[in-house]
């Protein structure tokens, strides 16, 4: 039997769901607590950080991509700017002999979708001749609570294969946050994939410029596949991916503009207009909630009576009537949205504010979606008589509310 949840205090923002919901358009590469950098974005970064990238420019139209491939001059690659990986073997990354040809190449490549993404840029890159293909990406491994850092000379498009294959062609290295990347390891590493002595000074400056770029921008990935050794002996990062912590981007003003609106849920981006902690699921009940803990409590109570959330959905302390207002309409944008379930606890938020914010949202817009709501705390018997008046569902119980949910999320 569920008890209802008992709130110790008003949550504040920033706790987050990992890995629970399943979460849409996960097969398309995005991942809603992460902003991924395109690869242009990523490779700026490392070069800050003096690694060696190709020259190169992004073009938006055909026409750009002539010029930039003629002001480049000799070979040029034409590489799909989308935020997913495989760009290569879906036909999204393609070698220019000429300017036209680079030209032409854009025109195709823009009119592609890859893994469903449209491809509205291009970068393009000087063209490296390839002697072989290095991968080196760094990331957190949760288990040992430590960044690790992978290295693989079977680097290129199929390093997934490698890992899942021949796991032990992966070399490992975890590096302690305090102490950053130690001479040795980098040494080791360039021993474990047997790189060629002449390159382990270049590597050991990539290795730890790779390192400072991502601890400096809270990435939870960066990663350069591959890292070339070119004919004529040089190291480039040819390709580059970074993933950065959501919730590290308020200490990073100009990595937050790096934000690819084009790729993200329009219901999100509304939602982060009004300071409204949002994110869409799969599910079909909708929910509205103050406070991150009490928006997870109220979406795992929904699973374990037989429901899926439509989404989390934090309005946050002092929610007024706007605010809920426009989280209302956020969820009702949703059209797999079946019911609705309120779960408030009013603390700072008074109960009253937010049955009035609920019936002045409904004001504005017409729905025949069934409503339940929970509402506890500060107001909560002013709260619920409004909505009873308003001829609205309410319950006693967060379970209660639940059931109550899946019952016509469900019928
Ligand atoms: P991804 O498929 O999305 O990972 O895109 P990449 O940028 O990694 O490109 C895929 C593959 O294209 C690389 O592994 C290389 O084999 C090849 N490639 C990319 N850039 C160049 C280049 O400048 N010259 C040559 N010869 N091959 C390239
Ligand atoms: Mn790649």
């Amino acid at each position: 039997m569920v008890k209802d949840v008992i709130i110790i205090e008003e949550s504040a923002h920033g706790i987050i769901p990992r890995g629970t919901w399943k979460y849409k358009n996960k097969d398309e590469g995005r991942n809603k607590f992460l902003m991924k950098l395109h690869e242009y974005q990523s490779k700026q970064i490392f070069a800050k950080y003096g690694i060696p990238i190709p020259k190169g420019r992004v073009a938006v139209t055909s026409g750009e991509a002539k010029q930039f491939a003629a002001e480049l001059g000799g070979r040029t690659v034409v590489k799909a700017q989308v935020l997913v990986g495989g760009r290569g073997k879906a036909g999204g990354i393609r070698l220019a002999k000429s300017p036209s040809e680079a030209g032409d190449l854009a025109t195709q490549i823009m009119a592609m979708k890859i893994k469903g993404l449209p491809v509205r840029k291009v970068l393009i890159d000087e063209a490296a001749n390839i002697d072989k293909e290095i991968y080196l990406g760094i990331t957190n491994d949760r288990t040992a609570k430590k960044p690790v850092m992978m290295s693989s000379s079977a680097g290129g498009i199929d390093i997934e294969e490698v890992a899942a294959v021949s796991p032990d062609k992966i070399i490992r290295v975890h590096v302690d946050p305090l102490l950053g990347l130690r001479d040795y390891q980098a040494r080791d590493i360039a021993a474990g994939i047997d790189l060629p002595r002449e390159h382990w000074r270049a590597f050991d400056s990539i290795a730890k410029g790779l390192w400072k770029a991502y601890t400096d921008t809270d990435a939870s990935l960066a990663e350069i596949n591959p890292l070339v050794i070119t004919t004529d002996n040089r190291l480039i990062a040819v390709d580059g991916k970074m993933v950065l912590d959501d919730n590290a981007l308020f200490r990073h003003p100009d990595l937050s503009e790096m934000r690819d609106l084009d790729v993200e849920e329009t219901s999100e981006i509304e939602a982060r207009k009004y300071g409204l902690s949002f994110i869409k699921l799969d599910g079909n009940i909708g929910c509205m909630v103050n406070g991150a803990g009490l928006a997870m409590t109220t979406m795992d109570i929904i699973k374990h009576f037989g429901g899926e959330p439509a989404n989390f959905l934090d309005i946050g302390g002092g929610a007024n009537a706007e605010k809920v207002a426009a989280a209302l309409r956020i969820i009702l944008s949703d059209k797999n949205v079946d019911a609705i379930l309120f779960n408030v606890f009013g603390g700072i938020t008074r109960g009253d504010e937010v049955a009035r914010g609920i019936l002045s949202a409904l004001n504005e817009i017409q729905t025949d979606i069934p409503m339940i709501t929970r509402l506890v705390g500060t107001n909560a018997e002013q709260g619920l008589q409004i909505l009873s008046d308003a001829n609205m569902i309410t319950a006693e119980t967060l379970a209660d509310a639940a059931k109550q949910a899946v019952k016509i999320a469900n019928a």
